[in-house]
């Protein structure tokens, strides 16, 4: 036996989470690799899976967790075999599949990636889905010509998970960062990070009356989206990009598409769950090189599976700083 987060829905449709025991044989089939979990992390979308499922999860009950790292314990797949350290973020689990808020998982090998050399299992949940996201982001501004000489890269939601790491991983890299938060508190946690500039929410909250204004950032990291994604687009330099990562402010996007004609700004999209194999090891390689482990240590937030209903459901509020850490054990 051991133990779990169970998410169970009651006939009214309210769902209750609560840590219980559980055996081996009632792990669903369908995976290949029984991996130990050691930590896992609390994401957004954890926020969802853990209270009301947000239209992600099909099937009660349920276990969440989008990400894990631990131990291979069994595997039927010859890529794996017991005592290999793996990470698994995406692919659904914790949404349509049983995910990392468990002792053991039965996962598919498909879905993992080998521990990267330079990172514990617990540094690996510090990054996480929103650590990995914010990589895939600068990696997405690289690819489309960021230079360092280019002037100020905005990363908005700054104080959240992706926020707080790719305002990390940038400043490490030498960019000159300017972080958006609506906690003015974390000022002086962003500016540790390494962002130079902090600006208030309020100052981009506004739905977009000019579709132009001063041309202002190098590059953008928009964990936020709505109408402050809207307002950033009108602010880029000429031939700038922004990654749109997330909707911590909104779905919509009450923009014009004159900054695309006029300023051939980009607007790229980042997706982490169905990642291809090989950008997910390329991403990791790039945290481990370019992600300050101690910068990692001071976003990290301790956790219990028992913190995760109240945790869960502050993220959804946006109360959470930095990363959380779950230790399942
Ligand atoms: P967090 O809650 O940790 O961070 C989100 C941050 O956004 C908050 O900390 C807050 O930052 C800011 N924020 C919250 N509400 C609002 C609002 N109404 N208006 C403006 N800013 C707001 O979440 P994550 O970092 O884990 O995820 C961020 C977003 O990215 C989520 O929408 C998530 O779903 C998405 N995501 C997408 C992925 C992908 O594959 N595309 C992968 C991972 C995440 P502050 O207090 O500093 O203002």
């Amino acid at each position: 036996m051991f133990n779990a987060l169970i998410v169970e829905k009651d006939e009214d449709g309210k769902t209750s989470a609560s840590v219980q025991q559980i055996g081996i044989d009632q792990l669903p089939d369908g995976g290949d690799v029984t991996v130990a979990v050691e930590y896992s992390t609390v994401n957004y979308k954890d926020g969802l899976c853990i209270g009301p499922g947000g239209g992600l999860v099909r099937n009660y009950p349920h276990i969440p967790g989008i990400d894990l790292a631990g131990t291979v314990e069994a595997s039927d797949d010859d890529r794996y075999k017991p005592g290999d350290k793996v990470v698994l973020t995406g692919w659904r689990v914790g949404e349509a599949h049983w995910g990392g808020y468990s002792q053991k998982a039965r996962v598919k090998a498909d879905w993992l990636v080998p521990l990267p050399a330079g990172l514990n299992t617990r540094q690996a949940m510090a990054v996480g889905t929103a650590g990995f996201t914010a990589m895939l982001a600068v990696m997405a501004l690289e690819d489309h010509g960021l230079e360092k000489d280019h002037g100020p890269v905005l990363v908005t939601g700054a104080a959240g998970g992706v926020g707080s790491v790719a305002t990390a991983i940038l400043a490490n890299l030498g960019y000159e960062v300017a972080g958006v938060t609506g906690r003015p508190e974390t000022a002086e946690y962003l500016k540790s990070l390494g962002a130079t500039q902090i600006v208030a929410r309020e100052e981009l909250n506004e739905t977009v009356k000019r579709p132009l204004e001063g041309e202002t950032w190098a590059g953008c990291i928009d964990a936020v989206g709505g109408a402050m994604l809207a307002r950033v687009l009108g602010q880029m330099k000429y031939g700038t990009s922004v990654a749109a990562v997330g909707l911590a402010g909104g779905t919509g996007l009450p923009a014009t598409v004159i900054p695309f004609l006029l300023r051939g700004v980009n607007l790229l999209g980042i997706d982490s769950v169905m990642q291809p194999y090989d950008n997910r090891v390329r991403a990791w390689q790039r945290i481990a090189k370019d992600l300050p482990m101690e910068k990692l240590e001071q976003m990290i937030q301790p956790a219990k599976l028992s913190d995760l209903p109240k945790l869960g459901a502050d993220i959804l509020k946006g109360q959470v700083k930095g990363r959380v850490v779950v230790d399942v054990n």
